[in-house]
């Protein structure tokens, strides 16, 4: 989607800061990280969020859960615990239209979450 940017992340026309990347998925730091690690891990294909991602072409979520676990064990902190986290639309804080997962961790992370 031309109007997407996490696509032009993908495509790199806009920079990041990339941590891991498989042929279908990418992992970067974010822009304004809640926690030491904060990476989101995107499908390198467009879909808006969980749900569409859920509905994708056999695999894709695996793939983007799978590149979520390596990058807490590249990271440090897949022993410690981590968080996953996908916002799914505007009431759970969702603002970017291009499904990613949260990767969090290296602190504390307390429960309920805000
Ligand atoms: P959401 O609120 O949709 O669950 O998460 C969107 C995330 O994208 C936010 O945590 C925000 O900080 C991050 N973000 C927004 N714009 C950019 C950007 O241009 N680059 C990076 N690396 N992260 C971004
Ligand atoms: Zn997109």
């Amino acid at each position: 989607m031309s109007d997407c940017l996490f696509c032009k992340i993908v495509a790199k026309e806009v920079p990041a800061e990339v941590v891991y990347e498989t042929d279908r998925a990418l992992a970067f730091r974010d822009i304004n990280p809640q926690a030491p690690t904060h990476v989101l891990v995107i499908p390198k294909e467009h879909h808006a969020d969980a749900a569409a991602l859920a509905r994708a072409d056999q695999g894709l979520a695996d793939a983007v859960l799978l590149a979520a676990h390596a990058v807490a064990e590249q990271e440090g902190v897949a022993d410690g615990g981590y968080r996953v986290v996908l916002n799914t639309g505007p009431g759970a804080g969702q603002t970017v239209f291009h499904v990613h997962a949260h990767v969090l961790g290296g602190r504390p992370l307390t429960w309920p979450p805000g």
